[in-house]
C-alpha cells in the first residue's frame, strides 16, 4: 500500500527511499551542490549535523526544523562526509545519532500507524501484529546486550517473538544503527572527496575532539591486560600475530592515537618496513567492514590474544569498555606514553 509522506515525515526519517526521491526530484546531486557556491548551505548543514552527532548526549530531544528539505539533504551529505574521512568512530557516531533521532520521533510524536508500518517494512523488519519471526528477531538483536532481548527471555509462539510497542521501536533503532554501520563508508570516487576538502577538515577536527572527549589522552596504564600485552610486545619488537596487530591497531586508533604514532609503535620489530607497516595500518583503520572495529573479548579469546584477564574483565565484554571504565574510575593522574611508546612517568598497574 502506497502511503503519502509529508516533507516533515521524511525529515524525521531521512533514511527512507522517498527522501532520496525528493532530493532527486528537486534536481540536487553532489555535483550540483559542490559546483554551486549558493548550495554551500547544504554542506554546512551536513557539517552541523555531524557536529550535533558528536556532541549529542543520551536522552536528548529534537525539534522540527523550519526547513525539512535541508534536514533531508544534510542527512545524505553527512553520510558522504563521514565516508570520505573513513573514520570508524565518525561513522559509528553518526549511525548512533541517526538511530536515536528516528527513535525519538517515533516515540514522542509519531501518531501515524501507516507510516510506522511503512518504516518497519522499508527496513526489512516485517511485523505480524505485535510479533516478528524469531529468525529475523535473532539477526536484529545480535548486537544488543540487554538480557531482556535474549531469545530465552522472550515469549515465543509458533516461531514468532512477541514485542511491546516500545520494544519494536528499540529494535528499529538498533536496525537503523547497524544498517548505517553496514552501509558506510560509501564507495566514493577520490575526486568527490577532493571537492569536499574544506568541509572534511572541519569534520576531522570534530571527530578528533570527540575522541579526546571520550577517551582523553592515551594512557597505557589504563589499557586492558590484553592490549597492554600486545602493546608491550610491539614496542619491544616482539612478534605479533596478524590478529594481535589488528586488535592493537584498531584499539589505538579508536582511542585517538594518530597514525604516525601507531606506525612508530611497530617500529622495533625485526621485520619492520615503514612502507609495508604504513600500508597495513592505513588499510586497517580505513576499512568500513566489520573487521575494522576493535574485536570484542569473545573474539580476542577465539584468537588466543585475551591474555592476563583480571577481575575487572568480568564486568565488561569489550577491551574498549575496559579502557573507558578505567579512565572514568581512576581520576588520579596517570602515566602518559610518549611517541616511542615509553612512559613519561612511572607506570601504574591496572
Ligand atoms: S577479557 Fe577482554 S579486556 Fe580482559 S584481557 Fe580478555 S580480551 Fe582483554
Amino acid at each position: 500500500m502506497k502511503i503519502r509522506l509529508e516533507l516533515q515525515d521524511l525529515a524525521h526519517y531521512p533514511f527512507l527511499k522517498e527522501a532520496q526521491e525528493v532530493i532527486a526530484s528537486r534536481g540536487y546531486s553532489l555535483r550540483t551542490i559542490t559546483g554551486n557556491p549558493e548550495n554551500r548551505i547544504y554542506l554546512d548543514a551536513a557539517v552541523d549535523r555531524i557536529r550535533d552527532a558528536a556532541q549529542s548526549k543520551k536522552g536528548r530531544a529534537w525539534t522540527d526544523s523550519d526547513d525539512p528539505f535541508l534536514d533531508i539533504l544534510s542527512y545524505g551529505l553527512a553520510r558522504i562526509l563521514v565516508s570520505c574521512i573513513k573514520n570508524r568512530s565518525g561513522i559509528a557516531t553518526l549511525a548512533r545519532y541517526e538511530a536515536e533521532r528516528a527513535f525519538f520521533f517515533l516515540q514522542t510524536i509519531e501518531k501515524n500507524d501507516a507510516l510506522r508500518l511503512h518504516i518497519f517494512r522499508e527496513l526489512d523488519m516485517p511485523l505480524l501484529g505485535d510479533s516478528m519471526s524469531y529468525t529475523r528477531y535473532i539477526e536484529i538483536t545480535q548486537t544488543l546486550r540487554e538480557d531482556t532481548f535474549r531469545l530465552v527471555n522472550r515469549d515465543l509462539s509458533q516461531g514468532q517473538v512477541f514485542l511491546s510497542e516500545e520494544e519494536k521501536d528499540l529494535l528499529l533503532r538498533e536496525r537503523i544503527r547497524t544498517l548505517l554501520l553496514d552501509q558506510l563508508p560509501l564507495d566514493l570516487p577520490e575526486s568527490v572527496c577532493d571537492s569536499l576538502s574544506v568541509h572534511l577538515q572541519v569534520i576531522q577536527s570534530i571527530i578528533a575532539e570527540r575522541t579526546v572527549e571520550e577517551y582523553g589522552d592515551v594512557e597505557e596504564s589504563r589499557f586492558p591486560p590484553c592490549i597492554h600485552a600486545l602493546f608491550e610486545a610491539a614496542v619491544t619488537g616482539k612478534y605479533l600475530t596478524h590478529s594481535g596487530r589488528f586488535a592493537l591497531t584498531t584499539f589505538l586508533h579508536t582511542i585517538g592515537m594518530d597514525v604516525t604514532e601507531i606506525i612508530r609503535t611497530f617500529s622495533q620489530g625485526s621485520d619492520f618496513n615503514i612502507e609495508v607497516t604504513s600500508y597495513q595500518v592505513n588499510h586497517i583503520i580505513s576499512q568500513g567492514s566489520d573487521g575494522y572495529t576493535t574485536p570484542s573479548c569473545a573474539t580476542m579469546m577465539t584468537h588466543g590474544i585475551c591474555s592476563g584477564k583480571n577481575a575487572k574483565c568480568k564486568l565488561i565484554s569489550h577491551p574498549l569498555s575496559y579502557y573507558r571504565k578505567e579512565k572514568k574510575q581512576n581520576k588520579r593522574p596517570a602515566s602518559k606514553i610518549n611517541s616511542s611508546g615509553q612512559n613519561n612517568e612511572e607506570k601504574e598497574d591496572i
